[in-house]
């Protein structure tokens, strides 16, 4: 019974901390984990990330200003702009332009700036699912995977090719089709005739006079003209 009411106090004593638990949150960047130093929270029912683990990842820059209690986190290549100016609140710079936070607020946590990252993932261009069942926040660099092109927002501000940009989804181009040899004509290039290509001509024709004509005006213009049994 001792044992039973020590167990009690000690759940109860757990409770005020349940509301920044830590559980078992995974966050991935294309399927691959990503390391933190400070685990994700769960504050006020939010995921809040150490921003910089994933940014670095992501190949940015992270300047933690001190003064104006901001962090500025730039694409290579998007030389950094100390723009921000204290307030209340922790600010999130993404290539010198803010990011707005309407619900929850980033947060300092054991001196880690935690955030909820999905404004400023998004804000790099990149997509970002939450998975309640496995508890993952799943980030894909490939644009239009898990979000419509639509709503990644356009930075015209971004003058250099950041590395790694979104993947743009390599689209194999159609190679010109062989003309078949039911379409345009065959040309005899001795006599200057021209035959469909079934007609009976083509097949006695030898292959080094055989010309591809794709159409009868350029037949005509060549100086071909029409065979008389296949009448082109
Ligand atoms: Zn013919």
């Amino acid at each position: 019974m001792k044992r039973a009411l020590w167990l009690i106090l000690v759940f109860a004593f757990m409770l005020p901390n349940a509301a920044y638990a830590a559980n078992d949150i995974t966050v991935t960047i294309d399927s691959v984990p990503v390391a933190f130093e400070m685990p994700p929270q769960i504050i006020n029912d939010r995921v809040m990330v150490q921003i910089r683990a994933i940014v670095e990842r992501l190949g940015c820059t992270v300047e933690w200003d001190d003064a104006t209690q901001t962090s500025y986190i730039n694409q290579p290549g998007v030389p950094l702009s100390r723009t921000a100016v204290k307030g209340q609140d922790i600010n999130v710079y993404v290539n010198n332009q803010p990011v707005e936070f309407p619900d929850q607020k980033p947060v300092l946590y054991h001196d880690y700036v935690l955030i909820p990252s999905r404004g400023v993932i998004e804000a790099l261009g990149y997509s970002v699912e939450w998975n309640d069942t496995t508890q993952t926040q799943a980030i894909s660099t490939i644009t239009g995977l898990a979000t419509p092109p639509s709503t990644i927002p356009v930075k015209p501000d971004v003058t250099a090719s950041p590395t790694p940009k979104p993947v743009t989804p390599v689209i194999t181009a159609t190679p010109t089709p062989m003309p078949k040899t039911s379409d345009g004509y065959i040309g005899n290039l001795n006599t200057h005739v021209f035959h469909y290509p079934d007609c009976s001509s083509v097949q006695r024709m030898s292959e080094k006079n055989k010309v591809y004509l794709p159409n009868r005006e350029t037949a005509i213009n060549d100086g071909y003209v029409p065979c008389q049994i296949c009448k082109p």
